[in-house]
């Protein structure tokens, strides 16, 4: 692992998916084998969704060119829910590197708004989001953790308290996935994050497989069936 790396989201969920995947990806810059064309085709969807939507923030609502209906009833979407003068940060990026926690993350949106501060999430999947599984996934303890830890030196006049993410799910704009944050929640992600991180740290050159399920769905399966013969 190289000294600088900084943790995100992303490394943080591939390594709880599976921490040969992990090693992979981060440690020996692998890329799995290409994904199925139709899920190529969503994530490409997703990404165009992101970049229009963070120039619509900054003051470029200028896609009269786009084709795509489906990107276009995105935007019709979002537009509704937030006007394009409201106070916010779109891509806004933390990186933080606080003694055993190398961390970072680019958030959608921040919204300013009653001296409060909402991140705000996009999401453009297919299947509505379910709160609970939401609250206790990965990326809402690295986000909210990551601007809390930062909360002073960005937003000096703000608590804690004040943080609330919201997952803005396009396809599914009325079911709200809206959580609310204190220190009691804080300090448990510092520790959740903290051993994950350390877990990682600890298992470095002997990362294990996790041969389940996941394989099946994983680009790395018929690399990793190889490597496994070699060392076998
Ligand atoms: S094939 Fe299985 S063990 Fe190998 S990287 Fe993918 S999920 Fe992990």
């Amino acid at each position: 692992m190289k000294e600088n790396f900084y943790y995100s989201q992303n490394s943080l969920s591939m390594f709880k998916r599976c921490p040969k995947m992990f090693e992979y990806i981060y440690i020996d810059g692998i890329s799995g084998k290409g994904v199925n064309p139709e899920l190529k085709k969503s994530i490409e969807r997703g990404t165009n969704f992101h970049i229009l939507a963070e120039r619509y923030f900054n003051g470029m609502k200028d896609y009269f060119y786009i084709k795509d209906d489906q990107l276009l009833e995105w935007m019709a979407v979002l537009e509704e829910k937030y006007p394009e003068d409201i106070n916010c940060r779109s891509e806004f990026e933390i990186r933080q590197n606080k003694g055993e926690i190398r961390l970072m993350a680019k958030y959608d949106l921040v919204v300013i708004e009653d001296n409060k501060i909402k991140i705000v999430d996009f999401k453009t999947n297919k299947n509505p989001y379910n709160l609970g599984v939401m609250e206790d996934n990965i990326q809402t303890k690295v986000y909210m953790y990551l601007l809390g830890e930062n909360l002073k030196n960005i937003f000096p006049k703000m608590k804690i308290e004040d943080i609330s993410m919201e997952y803005f799910q396009l396809n599914y704009p009325e079911n709200k996935i809206f959580i609310e944050y204190n220190e009691k929640k804080h300090e448990n992600n510092r520790r959740i994050l903290g051993e994950l991180i350390e877990e990682i740290k600890k298992q470095t050159k002997t990362f294990f497989s996790k041969n389940n399920e996941t394989c099946a769905k994983c680009g790395f399966e018929s690399f990793c069936q190889k490597q496994s013969k070699k060392t076998s």
